[in-house]
């Protein structure tokens, strides 16, 4: 379709306006969008909640057999319908024939997640044997940095953000502790200038480039849970090992939001969480990646029989023939139970492909900003009108799907005001109401359904702070 291919979000609302002879703030805009959205059918794959079944909703305001306006799939995605499915069919594998379910079935438990890295290894942009599916993000956070933080008394710093999710900050301050170092001297935290939200590549590089001889680990974010901001893991890549030191990322706001080629940007190791933009349920099984130049080079240090060769791991030999390259870090026999849903996310992620979840992606989100800016914008002539603040970086390029916005109400009595009119997003602490309209399964729609409850839950809130 002509009209959507051609220029920023912003242009291709005004043409469509024009077009359908509109406002570009019309509900006609999004129902456009979505009848032309080609992946449209992906959203039937999944379970909304509806309004009704939120703990939060007030059903004097809202229809409770509406579907919820979920905005809130950066922090846990939806249900895929196939998950209970998968789930059933394992269960009652067990029941049926106990033991013997660990070689037979669709999923032999004894290498279920195996039969799942192809498709995830698409989705980061890595080899199939350079992902593996264990455990829970922050374990593989310590396994692969006790590998890549090799401490010297030269080299013996952490480079990472200063406002790093909290999870990451105490992993590389305990490992820092781990090896006799002081995270005091050896953790390097990058702050964005004074009076700014985010983080400038060039301030990142310079950083790297003026202190990267003390450097041992990069290790950064993909996107920022905080601010939005999608860092620019090539640049960062290249000029962290331009100084010798290893490049890893914590991709659990990127994966399934951001197009990853962490092969091709050349990055060391990742790991993330499949929660989030994956669909997996709360504590899925989540992933581990090494590039496969380090495969015969950076070895595992704590070692598991689910490291060994899978083709002699049951003969109990206490010999270690150890997988190659980050399938050597596997230690225990996985969860069947959270292979299921995660095997029936990752099958609608293969019925599309990163770069058209990205396109839609960018329109979904620059619609969101659009209306944003249009209806809360500072407006000298209206001083009591709110206004927002988006966080956010304004360039595509330097974000994935959410926006942070802080408004100048108080933020918990907005998300209140949100949450009983069946608004599903969700607040960090200290000032930020974080939005994720999320390609694979929310529509234009549900954009604008959020921006009208918006303005509800604005003009009601307001009533609250004067109260
Ligand atoms: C969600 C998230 C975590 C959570 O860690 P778990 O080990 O999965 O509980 C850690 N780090 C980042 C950056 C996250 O976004």
């Amino acid at each position: 379709m002509d009209l959507l291919a051609a220029g920023s979000p912003r242009e291709v609302i005004g043409k469509l306006a024009k077009h359908l002879g509109c406002s570009p703030t019309s509900r006609e805009v999004a129902e456009y969008l979505d009848e032309h959205d080609e992946l449209r059918h992906l959203r039937q794959q999944f379970l909304f909640p509806k309004v009704g079944e939120l703990p939060q909703s007030d059903l004097s305001l809202v229809d409770g057999s509406e579907e919820c306006i979920y905005l809130a799939g950066n922090s846990l995605g939806l249900q895929p319908k196939n998950a209970k499915k998968y789930i059933d069919e394992e269960l009652e594998k067990w029941a049926t024939i106990g033991v013997h379910g660990h070689l037979m079935g669709s999923r032999p438990w004894a290498w279920a997640e195996n039969n799942l890295e192809d498709l995830m290894a698409k989705i980061v942009g890595a080899k199939p044997e350079e992902v593996a599916l264990m455990n829970g993000l922050t374990v593989n956070l310590h396994l692969l940095m006790l590998a890549f933080y090799q401490p010297t008394a030269k080299r013996h710093k952490v480079l990472l953000e200063d406002k790093a999710f909290p999870s990451d900050h105490y992993a590389m301050e305990s490992q820092i502790r781990l090896r006799g170092f002081d995270p005091s001297t050896s953790m390097l935290l990058l702050k964005p200038r004074p009076g700014e939200d985010t983080l400038r590549t060039e301030d990142i590089v310079s950083t790297i480039e003026r202190e990267g001889q003390s450097i041992a680990v990069v290790m950064l974010s993909g996107v920022q849970y905080y601010t939005g901001q999608l860092f620019n893991m090539e640049a960062i890549t290249k000029a962290g090992q331009a100084q010798g030191c290893y490049v890893g990322f914590d991709c659990a706001h990127a994966v399934g939001n951001a197009d990853l080629k962490l092969h091709d940007w050349g990055v060391d190791f990742a790991c993330w969480c499949t929660y989030k933009y994956m669909n997996s349920g709360a504590g899925g099984l989540a992933g581990a990646y090494i590039h496969e130049k380090h495969t015969n080079t950076v070895k595992p240090v704590l070692l598991g029989w689910w490291g060994h060769n899978l083709k002699t791991r049951f003969q109990m030999t206490n010999e270690m023939d150890l997988q190659p390259g980050v399938s050597g870090y596997r230690l225990s026999n996985q969860p069947f139970l959270l292979v299921c849903p995660l095997q029936a996310s990752l099958e609608i992620f293969n019925q599309t492909t990163m770069k058209d979840l990205r396109k839609k992606s960018i329109l979904l989100t620059g619609y969101l900003e659009f209306l944003l800016k249009h209806y809360y914008t500072k407006d000298a002539s209206d001083p009591e009108r709110p206004c927002v603040h988006i966080i956010t970086p304004g360039n595509p390029m330097e974000r994935g799907c959410q926006l942070s916005l802080s408004f100048s109400l108080p933020i918990r009595a907005v998300f209140k005001e949100l949450e009983k009119r069946g608004v599903a997003c969700d607040m960090r602490e200290p000032n930020v109401l974080r939005v994720a309209p999320i390609p694979l399964y929310n529509s234009f729609s549900d954009v604008h359904r959020f921006i009208t409850v918006l303005g509800s839950a604005l003009a009601a809130s307001k009533g609250v702070q004067h109260n």
